[in-house]
């Protein structure tokens, strides 16, 4: 067997308040953690080994970014595997899971899901995993995919902006809960949800380029009735089976999940980066579609009411929702809020973000770690592999210096359209090197990407 140890004095381990000296020995061969020793520079017996001494420098678990749109096939202007990837790697991502729309064809089927494993083929920096769809009349597909390794699948109670993700009825969920009831999957709600008394309009006249005009155009209220939807349908029909709100930004939802939660459902919620990093009320300037994605950026005061979520677990864990599109459709020369796509691009980015944010708020590392490794990793069904600094899993390792200053350049950026509201931004924290499976992918001393083609796997 070949060996590597990696150590530091700083390790994130499972379950640690704070970080630990040690050296993690792998295996090279297998990717796998075989060893942990509780000490810096644990040098006895490991005199052949080769050794990656990051003195100071803290050893995370990769990131598990569990809600990305790298939408290809079909819309590969827009995004890719191959920048997409680069781009979580750049940020110590080590594995993204894949939504299954804004490509063409959605992973909606069997074949599609052959569809884009083939297209995903050799493109990879980071390994990837692949959420299925639920739309209208796909109901008997969900079991057979979950069989060919789909993590789970996500809906729509609103329109998803793309014709071919069109938006479910109550009766498809109830449908999907039936078929998927004794499964180890999961059903994922894109929780905003029209009615008589609630549209998402806006108001006539109201200027298209003002933030606020967009943030009325989709108010608080939609979350809640979609939400309240949700938790009625799955008492009624989803017995055991594990629903999960994306990306809530509403905090008045928030009563009706603890609420749901203490019946007994097993009912799970994600953030994302931008609701926790910014607020309508103090850092979004007006014309700025880079900014807008849906559900909205809200104000500061329920920033805060998100991050006393995070506290008390209400929200579980924290992702990118990466959501690029072309230049053209953000419409950056008019600053039109109202016609541009919603959608932010964040793919690398997260980690120091939300570093930056948790510090200020008395959170350490080992928070960070739980909502970004660990919690994502369960979530998406990859406990046992990813997550997590344990003998056995994968040694997806992040080399991170938490005192860095970093401004957010465009060169940061290394998605394919280069557009983020963070661009400018200066934050907290460096990633210094990136480890998939034991193999450095990429290093910031050492010119970014080390090898020339990519390893990462489909899982
Ligand atoms: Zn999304």
């Amino acid at each position: 067997m070949h060996r590597r140890a990696f150590t530091s004095k700083n390790v994130v381990l499972p379950d640690a308040k704070s970080p630990q000296p040690a050296t993690i020995v792998t295996d090279t061969e297998t990717g796998k953690i075989v060893d942990i020793i509780p000490l810096y520079q644990a040098r006895d017996g490991l005199e052949d080994v080769e050794w990656v001494d990051c003195g100071g420098s803290y050893i995370l678990p990769g990131l598990v970014d569990a809600h990305v749109h790298l939408n290809e096939p079909g819309r590969t202007d827009w995004e890719g595997f191959w920048t997409g990837t680069r781009a979580a790697a750049s940020g110590g991502v080590t594995t993204v899971v894949d939504m299954p729309l804004n490509s063409i064809p959605p992973t909606t089927t069997k074949e599609n899901l052959d569809i884009k494993r083939k297209a995903a083929q050799g493109q990879c920096w980071t390994d990837v995993a692949f959420w299925g769809g639920l739309i209208p009349g796909n109901e008997h597909e969900l079991v057979g995919m979950a069989a060919e390794g789909v993590k789970g699948f996500k809906c729509f109670l609103i329109d998803s902006g793309v014709e071919e993700f069109p938006c479910v009825q109550p009766d498809n969920v109830k449908n999907a809960m039936t078929n998927l009831k004794e499964s180890e999957s999961v059903l994922l709600f894109h929780a905003e949800l029209e009615s008589d008394h609630v549209h998402a309009a806006a108001k006539p006249g109201a200027d298209p380029t003002l933030y606020s005009t967009f943030l009325e155009s989709r108010p608080p209220q939609l979350e809640t009735d979609a939400i309240g939807l949700v938790v009625a349908l799955q008492k009624a029909h989803a017995g055991p089976l594990r629903c999960h709100i994306v990306h809530l930004s509403a905090a008045s939802a928030l009563p009706a999940i603890r609420a749901a939660r203490k019946a007994g459902l097993n009912l799970t919620v994600e953030t994302c980066f931008h609701y926790l990093v910014l607020a309508s009320t103090d850092s979004i300037p007006d014309a700025r579609p880079e900014f807008k994605c849906c559900p909205p950026i809200r104000t500061a005061e329920n920033r805060d009411a998100l991050w006393e979520a995070l506290r008390d677990g209400t929200i579980d864990f924290v992702v990118s929702d990466h959501s690029p599109c072309v230049a053209e459709l953000k419409r950056l020369d008019e600053g039109d809020l109202m016609q541009a796509w919603g959608g932010i691009s964040t793919l690398g980015l997260g980690l120091n973000l939300l570093w930056t944010e948790a510090r200020k708020r008395g959170f350490g590392i080992g928070d960070v770690v739980r909502w970004t490794s660990q919690a994502t990793a369960k979530h998406a069904s990859l406990e046992g592999r990813k997550g997590f600094i344990k003998v056995g899993w994968d040694a997806d390792l992040v080399v991170w210096d938490p005192e860095a200053d970093t401004l957010i350049g465009k060169d940061a950026l290394l998605f394919k359209n280069k557009l983020s509201p963070y661009e400018g931004m200066h934050v907290k924290g460096e990633v210094l090197q990136t480890f998939v499976r034991g193999s450095l992918v990429w290093s910031k001393h050492e010119g970014g990407f080390i090898q020339k083609t990519p390893n990462g796997i489909l899982i």
